[in-house]
């Protein structure tokens, strides 16, 4: 298994891309985690998109859902394959999908997920989810994950973290009351660009994984 970084930035970036992963079940076969308002562009790019079978949204804010209909369409317009969607429910999008017949472009993820509600925004469904029992992805969450259950099964975390208190955003400070072996294989996403020095400034010194950065691979056995 592969995981690849698409984007690690957070809604109002000036550049770079939302925060989005892709976690290669095999060469063929992978799972995005989180499709922004700009990572659909930046899978075509990448000329990767017939690859993506399954897609898993952890809630439905623009930075992390944006083009993730744009994504099913595609993969439906152009490659005829319906795709295997996840996460939190995808029924709003879909409704807005105008003209669409969406029974065409979804079907049932057949990998093994497990997800938990998380404080986000509210009243809005939100999810952290564990693929594989590997992979563990925070989303966008206001209190640490770094405890539970599902962080403690997985090889790698991936958890947003804001530079200081937040009220959708976890601190890094708060991140940091983990234990030393979780906080080696975390790792902070969701920042700005321009403070990405910071970010792994405070990284560094909590004795966290690092900070992803769009392009970073991680090998995961
Ligand atoms: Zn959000």
């Amino acid at each position: 298994m592969k995981l690849e970084v698409i984007g690690a930035n957070s809604a109002f970036a000036k550049e770079g891309t939302n925060s989005s992963l892709l976690l290669y079940l095999d060469d063929n076969n992978a799972v995005l985690l989180d499709c922004g308002y700009n990572v659909f562009a930046k899978l075509l790019e990448k000329n990767i998109i017939a690859k993506i079978k399954t897609v898993l949204l952890t809630h439905t804010h623009q930075d992390h859902c944006g083009s993730a209909i744009t994504l099913l369409e595609y993969r439906k317009a152009f490659l005829g394959e319906a795709t295997a969607i996840g996460g939190v429910s995808w029924q709003k999008l879909l409704d807005i999908s105008e003209g669409a017949d969406y029974s065409q472009l979804i079907k049932i993820p057949e990998i093994q997920i497990e997800t938990m509600d998380v404080p986000h925004a509210k009243e809005m469904e939100c999810k952290a989810i564990l693929v594989e029992d590997k992979v563990f992805y925070s989303g966008d969450c206001a209190i640490s994950l770094l405890n539970t259950e599902l962080a403690k099964k997985a090889q790698i975390i991936i958890h947003d973290a804001a530079l200081s208190t937040n009220p959708n955003h976890v601190s890094v400070k708060d991140l940091a009351i983990a234990p030393d072996e979780v906080k080696a294989k975390t790792f902070l996403t969701h920042y700005l660009p321009e403070r990405f020095e910071e970010m792994k400034t405070a990284a560094q010194k909590y004795g966290f994984g690092g900070v992803l950065k769009s392009g970073d691979i991680f090998r995961i056995i």
